[in-house]
């Protein structure tokens, strides 16, 4: 349909902070969701798509702001896609999280649960992530000013993140809150060089252009990683870049460069080719309990570890503590990508079988293992729905305890029926979605009861909540 036969709604007042980040307003019995509103705002909005129960629109006049909105702190709030929350205070982001999960319990779940624990802040609320990757595109997005000017003047190569839902634009990032420096001048001093030398940049349509994607990761203690992916091998250019890099950033521990020269920006199947360091840089977190020993996770250009590490403690200790282990447990923790949950709850418990599918992250986690020298864990590399088998469960023991981290969609059917069948006396579980958490635990009902839920904040101003529960045997 076109956009100008949508309806145009005048004087709504904005009711919610909801689904993926946007605001919810209430028209007759329509639901609108609309981005970068706070509750309270009262706002003109065009319709952009329809559906019968719902519709998604635009606000396009303010005629009151809400009390309730905070001035969001970066300049590019509103077009990146990064931190749609930033207009409200955090206190508040926190408490429309805790109701996020209060509401899917409440109506996807159908079970009882007691009441929800008070959210866990995140002890940073800026510079909490330990990686961010960036890409270089000629076809950067265009703000007001960049179009007032003539055309032949408009600079097109940006470097920063995709403008939501255009794959193919780039908002050119000048400052970024999420990562701590030197994030931000080693994207500036990149983009820099390579815009005076006058390379290209990738266009992702005709897949021209030389420069790709920029990743930057650090670990608390200082381990800095940088991956500069080029789309294809120009020794001569490559050498001039990596050499300006390790020259103006001697603090990076971990320099490392990749061609691709596929389609996609997927570099996971590609050659890591170390430039100057490490091959790796390490993090470091703190044991569960007083005393305890200190772990090392070794973490390579491709390893997945979570990207607020401080709060990950937080998130892997209320875990462990929900659990409530004695020490003769045999664990089981399902979606373990490299690891960290098993190798954390290792030493104080029987023994901890991990399972995850992508296989380099059961390599990372048998080499976390050893680092720490920890000898009571098992790893296997497979699809849980197929591998979390009765043979698997002969061969392995039946566990005490269940850790299951699922991805955002939740766990397949299978594994839920296949977890109800060897009837562990306690499950966690872990969640980044409380929705496909609450449908799998409604699956669960009768046979186990929510004991505790712990929502934890992870990602300080998106939507994103992440979520424990405890359920215990009936
Ligand atoms: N618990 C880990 C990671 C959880 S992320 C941590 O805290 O670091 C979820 C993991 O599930 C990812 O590593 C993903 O690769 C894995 N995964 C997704 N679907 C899977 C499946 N069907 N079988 C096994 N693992 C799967």
């Amino acid at each position: 349909m076109p956009r100008r036969q949508l309806p145009f709604f005048e004087n709504v007042t904005i009711l919610d902070a909801g689904a993926e980040g946007k605001a919810v307003a209430r028209v007759n019995d329509l639901v609108v969701f609309v981005p970068f509103c706070v509750p309270g705002d009262i706002v003109d909005i065009q319709v952009i798509s329809k559906r019968k129960s719902y519709c998604e629109g635009k606000a396009i006049k303010f005629h009151y702001y809400s009390e309730l909105r905070a001035e969001p702190f970066c300049e590019h709030f509103g077009t990146c896609g990064g931190c749609r929350w930033q207009n409200l205070p955090y206190e508040l982001q926190l408490k429309y999280k805790q109701k996020q999960v209060d509401d899917h319990f409440t109506r996807i779940g159908k079970f009882s649960f007691p009441p929800i624990k008070p959210i866990l802040a995140s002890p940073l609320t800026t510079g909490y992530r330990n990686k961010l990757e960036y890409t270089f595109s000629d076809r950067r997005w265009l703000n007001a000013d960049d179009m007032a000017l003539p055309a032949e003047e408009r600079q097109g190569n940006g470097l920063g993140f995709h403008i939501p839902t255009l794959f193919d634009r780039v908002l050119d990032i000048k400052h970024c809150y999420h990562q701590p420096e030197p994030s931000n001048a080693i994207r500036l001093a990149v983009r820099d060089f390579t815009l005076q030398k006058g390379w290209s940049y990738y266009n992702p349509r005709s897949h021209e252009g030389f420069m790709r994607n920029l990743l930057i990761r650090n670990a608390i203690a200082g381990d800095l990683m940088v991956i500069v992916v080029f789309a294809y091998n120009a020794p001569e250019e490559i050498s001039q870049l990596m050499t300006f890099i390790a020259d103006s950033f001697p603090q990076i521990t971990s320099l490392v460069y990749v061609i691709n020269t596929k389609q996609n920006d997927v570099i996971t199947d590609q050659e890591m080719l170390l430039w100057k360091g490490e091959p790796y840089i390490t993090e470091t977190m703190e044991a569960p309990v007083a005393g305890g020993k200190k772990l090392q996770f070794r973490i390579g250009p491709v390893s997945f570890y979570q990207t607020n590490p401080l709060q990950a403690y937080f998130l892997y200790k209320t875990a462990f503590e929900l659990a409530g282990f004695t020490g003769n447990e045999l664990v089981y923790d399902l979606y373990c990508g490299t690891g960290t949950i098993t190798n954390f709850v290792a030493p104080y418990v029987k023994k901890a079988i991990g399972v995850e599918y992508v296989p380099s992250a059961i390599d990372d986690a048998h080499i976390n293992s050893e680092l720490n020298g920890i000898d009571n864990t098992v790893f296997y590399a497979g699809d849980l729905a197929k591998v979390l088998n009765d043979d698997f469960v002969r061969l392995n023991g039946r566990p005490d305890v269940v850790i299951t981290d699922p991805p955002r969609n939740g766990m397949h059917e299978d594994v839920v029926k296949q977890i109800l069948k060897i009837g562990p006396l306690k499950v966690v579980y872990v969640s980044c979605n409380s929705a496909t958490q609450a449908r799998d635990i409604a699956l669960m009902d009768e046979k186990y009861k929510v004991e505790a839920v712990q929502p934890v904040d992870m990602f300080p101003h998106t939507h994103h909540v992440e979520n424990v529960v405890l359920l215990t045997l009936r």
